[in-house]
């Protein structure tokens, strides 16, 4: 790296609702510590949005995101029910990121060792299209509800190929692909028939296999380390990577990429948390590992090894941990020991 200038890299940078503007907080800290390329445009998304000018989305959040192209977010509150649209949902659509890319890896030894797993999910079709609608019978006007589900070939081939890519610049060997073809014959049938389609182009260089949803979810309990690389609709990959989550720790440790041709989002898997919100007791590590993904991404993967072993020397050296992961530190002493390590 020596005789290397790096320039500024603008970025947008959303806070968001709950426990996001105290993990968001932790994580610019640590990468300001780190010296990280990123120059923030701060914005506001979700319930802060509403409460700053009345929208989820404000205009200039979409307007900072589409000139930088490139976002780090904390989680956005949606509230159940009718009203707003999930803003993450109509970010997905907004920048056409249909790649969400969430590995899980053990840092803390748990319940289970040695997971090393990445979940690719197709992250604007499926049932999130939300075709929705209620048929009145009689008095009771939702008698009946309705939910469309909507897979194209192309959208299908497009998330394969994005998946294969990955497992070959990234040295994975295998890729289970997971439907329920079974019964959703042809909303989950059609993503199978294109990722064969497209595995076939890989077949020298990656395997690929297909599971069931529901006996995945079976065998990721049993035998975590029989997959290497999850291919998922929309809706199954979103159930299954909290899952991945919870091999490794928790909420608190898994992070997410959302990735579109041209703009990328990174995040935690996690919510907002509102049990825990102004506590300052979150967990900051997904939001941490999302800014090491962000920091690959343009290409500085020697910051986010640095990033991810002061992280793993901070937990597993000091024992320094949040309640999450039965210990007893803050957000900020625990940010504040992981400076002390990088
Ligand atoms: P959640 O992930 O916010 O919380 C689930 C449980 O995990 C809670 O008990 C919480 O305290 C715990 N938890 C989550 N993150 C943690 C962390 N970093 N440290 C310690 N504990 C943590 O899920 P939820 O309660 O179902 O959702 C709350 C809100 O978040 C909802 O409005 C939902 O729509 C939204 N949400 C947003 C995103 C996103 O912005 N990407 C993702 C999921 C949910």
């Amino acid at each position: 790296m020596k005789n290397t200038i790096f320039t500024q890299i603008p970025a947008t940078l959303i806070p968001g609702d709950g426990i996001g503007p105290e993990v968001v907080e932790a994580t610019v800290q640590i990468l300001d510590a780190l010296g990280s390329p990123f120059s923030w445009e701060v914005q506001q998304a979700g319930m802060a949005g509403v409460n700053s000018c009345g929208d989820p989305l404000p205009a200039a959040t979409l307007a900072s995101i589409r000139k930088n192209k490139l976002a780090l977010k904390g989680p956005l509150t949606t509230p159940i029910g009718e009203g707003f649209r999930s803003s993450n949902v109509r970010l997905r659509e907004e920048f056409q990121l249909y790649a969400n890319v969430r590995p899980a890896l053990t840092i803390v030894p748990g319940r289970y060792e040695n997971i090393d797993l990445v979940l690719v999910r197709e992250n604007i079709g499926g049932f999130y299209v939300a075709h929705e609608y209620y048929i009145p019978v009689g008095d009771d006007p939702r008698a009946v509800a309705v939910s469309t589900g909507v897979n194209t070939r192309d959208a299908c081939k497009r998330i394969a190929r994005f998946a294969f890519e990955y497992a070959v610049k990234n040295g994975r060997k295998k890729i289970t692909v997971v439907h329920k073809a079974n019964i959703l014959k042809a909303l989950t049938g059609i993503f199978l028939e294109a990722a064969r389609e497209v595995a076939r182009e890989y077949e020298n260089q990656v395997q690929m296999n297909d599971m069931i949803v529901d006996a995945c979810a079976m065998q990721l309990v049993l035998n975590p380390w029989q997959f290497d690389m999850l291919l998922c609709t929309n809706l199954f990959g979103d159930i299954l990577s909290d899952q991945l989550a919870g091999l490794v720790g928790g909420l608190g440790m898994a992070p997410g990429a959302n990735v579109g041709d041209d703009t990328a989002i990174f995040e935690a898997v996690h919510g907002s948390a509102p049990d825990i919100a102004g506590k300052g007791i979150a967990n900051p590590i997904s939001l941490m590992l999302a800014s090491g993904l962000m920091l690959e991404h343009v290409g500085r993967h020697d910051l986010a090894q640095r990033l991810r072993t002061a992280i793993t020397e901070t937990l597993n050296k000091d024992h320094i941990r949040t309640g999450d992961l039965k210990g007893t530190a803050s957000t900020r002493q625990f940010a504040d020991s992981i400076v002390r390590r990088l």
